[in-house]
């Protein structure tokens, strides 16, 4: 996060303001891709009027920062209006798609409505390996044209690279792919479970021992995603009472249907602008008073965790493994690759699988190789 970002944020946070909104305009998609977890058909998603009615609250309530995706957002007829509404409102627009609908035309569009950026999913410099992954023969192929379009036409494009099992071997030729484009490229090694619940998905996702090769890649920056950086405490040397991230606090998600949540990856549902304005929802819902109480200190296993200084942990990750004050499994497998040190959630775990009472789902962490690990020292810094 640069250092404007950070003050912006930390400034939004203690004013109550949300800076940055991720909107899902649809869950519908051209793509099938193996790890997604939404449910593709559409059950009534906001009309163009109720997207304008969000959009100005949304301006209203201070929003600058605005994600535009889905599903396939350019699948909705209206799509290129919305971006323009939203532009006109003054939001710095962001749009998530796989651009296998972007021609020339779409992206020249793109280009002069001033679209900040528009990031792509890419699963594999190898078609057969993409196609694979999104259940779609010729994608890659579109896809890669729709790229192109884009940064010929002057857009600013971000290749984002979901790292699992079948696309492991790949990143590096998906790097070299972006550049080739004339694109920036990301990696990110989060699979999340269904949204109903299912955890099966976690199973596509990368074992303990590749993750660590890849954060020990030196061509690589780190993975974590800068927007969910927690807000700074300002001017206050307690961590303990640093915010988890930035959701709730600074930012927010509203999916397709109008429902507000914390985050995209946090399905805490907070209210709908169907039935509530978004500044009510965003003020006074509970499950928003909720996420706002908690501080680093609050957490009963991370904030005695050696790694709580530099994990990337995901609150919503932990509320869909059962607690928002618990620890992420994946963030713990993170943190084990990156350092070789078993986490305090690793740990918890362990114990709990000798006492066979293991919750159900995928075993992240080879359990045998967290408890041969040392004990983390207690947290300096918390
Ligand atoms: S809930 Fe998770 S994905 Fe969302 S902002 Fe927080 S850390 Fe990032
Ligand atoms: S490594 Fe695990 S236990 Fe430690 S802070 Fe991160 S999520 Fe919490």
């Amino acid at each position: 996060m640069s250092e404007m970002m950070a003050g912006l944020a930390a400034r939004a946070a203690a004013l109550g303001v949300p800076l940055t909104a991720h909107v899902d305009l649809t869950y519908r998609c051209n793509e099938r891709c193996e790890h997604c977890y939404l449910d593709h058909e559409d059950h009534g998603e906001l009309t163009f009027a109720e997207v304008s009615a969000l959009l100005t609250q949304l301006a209203e309530a201070g929003t600058l920062f605005l994600t535009l995706s889905g599903g396939e957002a350019t699948l909705r007829r209206d799509f290129f209006d919305i971006v323009a509404l939203a532009r006109s409102l003054g939001f710095s627009v962001r749009v998530k798609t796989n651009a296998v609908l972007i021609r020339q035309a779409e992206a020249e569009r793109l280009r002069s409505l001033g679209v900040h950026e528009v990031q792509v999913s890419v699963y594999s410099h190898q078609a057969d390996v993409h196609d694979a992954v999104t259940k779609v023969p010729g994608s890659f192929r579109r896809t890669v044209n729709g790229i192109a379009m884009m940064t010929a036409a002057g857009v600013k494009v971000v290749v984002a690279n979901v790292l699992m099992r079948r696309n492991l071997d790949d990143y590096r030729g998906v790097r070299a792919l972006a550049a080739r484009l004339g694109a920036a490229c990301t990696l990110d090694p989060t699979v999340t479970p269904h949204m109903d619940g299912d955890r099966s998905l976690l199973q596509l996702g990368v074992s303990t021992e590749a993750l660590r090769d890849v954060f020990h890649d030196p061509d690589l920056m780190d993975p974590v995603d800068s927007s969910c950086l927690a807000p700074p405490v300002d001017g206050d040397e307690d961590l303990g009472n640093a915010l988890p991230c930035s959701a709730g606090h600074s930012s927010c998600y509203v999916s397709p249907y109008g429902e507000v949540f914390p985050c995209v990856q946090f399905p805490l549902a907070a209210g709908n602008v169907r039935t509530q304005s978004f500044g009510a929802i965003w003020r006074d819902s509970p499950a928003f008073h909720e996420v706002r109480s908690v501080r680093v200190r609050d957490l009963p296993t991370c904030s005695t965790c050696a790694h709580m200084g530099s994990c990337s942990r995901c609150p919503g990750l932990a509320y869909m493994e059962g607690s928002m004050r618990g620890p992420s499994e994946l963030d713990c497998a993170k943190s084990f690759a990156r350092t070789g040190i078993p986490s305090a959630g690793m740990l918890e775990r362990a114990g709990r699988e000798t006492a066979r009472d293991v919750p159900a789902g995928v075993a992240f962490i080879p359990i045998a190789q967290v408890k041969s690990g040392r004990r983390p020292a207690p947290a300096a810094a918390v």
